[in-house]
């Protein structure tokens, strides 16, 4: 009898994707929660509550950049300012609610952490992020058409659904169709902006633009208002197609734990929520600290 997968249910996106070529075992982790361990007698598996405070800065920027284009779509006024003040008052409330798990988790080397002052940092670097929006990144827009923005959409490859949500969609005065994701981190070493790039241009394809010529793809850097773009072809397009397909192949055919590998690397199994659970990440960390 053939088994199903314990992940053949996940979706295709460039989320789930991303995890699992980061670490296999990890996605293995996240996505078949009640599934084998690797040893027995351990306690549950558990990830940390607190959402880790770069990721926090991050998700707070994106949002006070999303209220924005709200209002832009509405011809409304939002100031620098008052968008600033919304970025301090939910940076300020997430330190106060979770100070002790961030001095624990995220500051248990700083023997002086002050919550205040680890606060007014996030505050300040986020407030920075909002400046270099509306000074530099808002103005390249003022001549494009709103199209979407924070949406999620689903479509199909073969039989394997997929799913997105750029960040903001528009069509140029010169008939582009444009599709923009914020990036708030400086470099994101696990990450692979180019699979992005192209599950973006992949969906405007599909749904908004037959021709290529007229998509172009862009990474906005809101540390520095920089503009990474791109304009996917139907080579592209078709390596796409070929790793949604390959991918969701091993999440419906991999049975057991043993088939999801762990990929160790100290500095992504620091940060790994399921370290407690693997003997492969325990390892290299305590190579490194020998
Ligand atoms: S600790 Fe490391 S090897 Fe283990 S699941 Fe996490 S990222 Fe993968």
């Amino acid at each position: 009898m053939v088994e199903c997968s314990p992940t053949a249910y996940v979706d295709w996106s460039y989320s789930t994707a991303r995890l699992y070529h980061a670490c296999p075992r990890r996605f293995y982790y996240t996505y078949a929660p009640s599934g084998e361990e690797e040893d027995t007698g351990r306690e549950s598996r558990s990830s940390t509550t607190v959402q880790p405070p770069g990721a926090r800065l991050g998700s707070v920027v994106h949002d006070c950049i999303a209220e924005k284009i709200d209002y832009w779509r509405k011809d409304a006024e939002r100031t620098l300012q008052a968008t600033q003040a919304v970025a301090a008052a939910r940076l300020q409330q997430y330190v106060d609610e979770n100070k002790d798990e961030i001095r624990d988790t995220y500051a248990a080397n700083d023997e002086e952490f002050d919550p205040d002052e680890f606060a007014q940092s996030l505050i300040r670097t986020a407030q920075n992020h909002l400046e270099t929006f509306f000074q530099v990144v808002c103005p390249q827009f003022d001549s494009h058409w709103y199209i979407t923005h924070e949406e999620t959409f689903s479509f199909g490859v073969g039989e394997h659904t997929v799913w997105v949500r750029p960040d903001f969609c528009t069509r140029s005065q010169d008939g582009d169709f444009v599709v923009t994701d914020w990036k708030t981190s400086s470099v994101e070493r696990f990450s692979e902006p180019t699979l992005q790039a192209l599950t973006y241009g992949l969906w405007a394809h599909r749904e908004y633009e037959p021709d290529l010529d007229r998509i172009l793809i862009q990474l906005v850097h809101t540390s520095r208002g920089e503009f990474d773009r791109a304009r996917p072809d139907e080579a592209d397009i078709n390596r796409i197609k070929y790793q949604i397909r390959t991918d969701r192949e091993d999440w419906i055919s991999f049975q057991s734990i043993r088939d999801f590998q762990p990929e160790p690397e100290a500095g992504k199994c620091r940060s790994c929520e399921f370290l407690s659970h693997c003997d492969a990440g325990r390892s290299v960390i305590h190579e490194e600290t020998d």
